[in-house]
Order: C-alpha cells, then structure tokens, then sequence
C-alpha cells in the first residue's frame, strides 16, 4: 500500500464511522455517555481534512492521528489518534507498505494504546478487539498470505473479540461505573476497532 492507499483507508474508515455512528453512540449510551458515534466520526471527519497530498504512508497516518488526537472528544478520540500517530512512525518513510510492515504498524498501534490507556486483555476496551486482530494478521502473514488477507484476517479476528466484550465487566473507561451492570453489552470502542479494521481490509483488497 503506497501513500494514496493509506489516506483511502482514512476516508473509508470516516465513512464507515459516519454510517454506523448512530449505532455506535446507542452502544455508548447503554454502558457509557451516549457520544462515540460523534466523537469518532467528528475525529475522521478530521483527519480526512488533515490528510496530506502525495505523502508517503507514515507521513499520512501520522497527520490523521494528530487531527484526531486534537479534534476528538473522549477517552477514544486520544487512543484512535495515538494508534494512527503509532503505525505511522513504525512506517517511517518507507513509500510502499508490504504486508510485514502493515503487520509490524498495526502492532505497534496494539501497543501504543495499551501503553497510554492501561487496559489489558478482558478488561472490556478496544484492546479486546485489537489484540485478537493483530494476532490474526499474524497468523496470516506466517501462512505468508498477502498482505489483503492478512488484513481481512485482522478485521475478522477483531469482530470475534468484539463480540467476546459482551459478558465482560469493564475494567477502564466510563463503563467501569457501572461494575457489573456493564456486564451483557458490546463494548462501543471494540464495535469502532471492527468499522475501522474492516475499512483497512477493504482497501487493502482493491
Ligand atoms: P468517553 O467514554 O470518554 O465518552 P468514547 O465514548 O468516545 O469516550 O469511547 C469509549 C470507548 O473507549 C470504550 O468503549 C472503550 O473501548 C474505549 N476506552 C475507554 N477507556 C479506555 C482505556 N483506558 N483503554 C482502552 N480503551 C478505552
Ligand atoms: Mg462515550
Ligand atoms: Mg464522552
């Protein structure tokens, strides 16, 4: 995926946040504040406006992130920013991204998030979306598919980890004060992490 392929998938991912965003605030409002539809969709809507013309890929992600981290309002909107800020850099200037470097960015965003928020694996976040996905695309990448369907591959391990968040009792965020009422729900940010991964497959696939 060169530059151009990257700011597409920024733009998909603002579409699809947009499309879904009032789903996405009803799974806010049962075990939150009722605002992750706006906040997502106002931080691509951003990001979009932020996107750099004929920028290598790292140089993209990195300008989206930080427009989310500034316009977005929420836990979320500091968290979605610093994982594109986070793949951005582990891209560097590299002008084609291969399927190692994909894995190695989505990855590192994987990190980024649990090194600014502090959840761990079960704690009902988007980490529970995000580590089943990279470690899907990992398992792809080592049957060496390509880089699409490692992608595709990250998308679906993150909808079985989203959908893994139900049962769980939220540990981080505003849904942790609810203690075990928060317990029966998707997880809005886990529900977000799947729209977004789902755009990068899309993309990834042409
Ligand atoms: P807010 O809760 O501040 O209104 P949003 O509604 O936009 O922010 O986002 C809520 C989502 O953010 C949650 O569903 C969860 O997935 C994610 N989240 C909240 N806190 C954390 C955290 N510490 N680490 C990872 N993800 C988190
Ligand atoms: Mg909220
Ligand atoms: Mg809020």
């Amino acid at each position: 995926m060169n530059g151009a392929a990257l700011a597409d998938f920024v733009r998909r991912a603002a579409e699809v946040v947009t499309a879904d965003a009032d789903r996405l605030t009803r799974l806010d409002a049962a075990i939150g504040d009722g605002d992750h539809g706006l906040n997502l969709s106002r931080g691509f809507a951003a990001a979009v406006e932020a996107l750099p013309e004929g920028a290598p890929p790292g140089k993209v992600l990195i300008a989206a992130g930080r427009a989310i981290v500034s316009k977005t309002g929420g836990a979320s909107g500091p968290l979605y920013g610093t994982a594109l800020r986070q793949a951005g850099k582990t891209m560097g200037d590299a002008e084609e991204v291969d399927a190692a470097l994909l894995g190695a960015a989505l990855r590192s965003a994987l990190e980024a998030v649990q090194e600014l928020g502090q959840a761990a694996e079960g704690d009902k976040t988007m980490v529970d979306a995000l580590i089943p996905a990279v470690g899907a695309y990992q398992a792809a990448l080592g049957r060496s598919e390509s880089l699409a369907q490692c992608a595709r591959a990250a998308a679906e391990g993150a909808e079985e980890g989203a959908e893994a968040t139900v049962p769980m009792r939220a540990r981080k965020g505003r849904a942790s004060y609810l203690g075990e009422r928060s317990t029966g729900h998707l997880d809005p940010g886990a529900a977000s992490t799947v729209l977004v991964l789902h755009a990068l497959a899309a993309v990834a696939a042409g």
